[in-house]
């Protein structure tokens, strides 16, 4: 691991990328009972086709927002490593665990 980046730093950096990756579950969780709710309640295929328009696009925001988030330890792309995004606990590159614990790190 990177001895540059300090203690606070990474902290801090882990707890934005933890935020960012629970927006995103939380907004993948919430699509079924979403989608369940809005039938129920309105029975109507072009309402629930709306609610469906703004989740994915929120979705979409949170994967993007995500996939661009940066390792606080060696900068590079956590969930990166190629062209597609893949949402592990371990940063792609460094192997920095996603809970800053270090007995969870990878290739250390
Ligand atoms: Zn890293």
């Amino acid at each position: 691991m990177d001895k540059k980046v300090s203690r606070v730093e990474l902290e801090y950096g882990l707890r934005s990328l933890r935020r960012k990756r629970m927006f995103l579950w939380v907004m993948i969780g919430i699509y079924l009972p979403m989608i369940w709710i809005v039938i129920d309640i309105s029975g109507s295929d072009k309402i629930t086709g709306i609610y469906f328009g703004f989740w994915l696009v929120f979705v979409t925001i949170a994967a993007n927002v995500t996939a661009f988030a940066r390792c606080p330890s060696c900068k590079n792309l956590f969930h990166m490593n190629g062209v597609f995004p893949m949402y592990f606990r371990n940063c792609l590159h460094c192997g920095l665990h996603i809970s800053g614990e270090e007995n969870k790190n990878k290739f250390e």
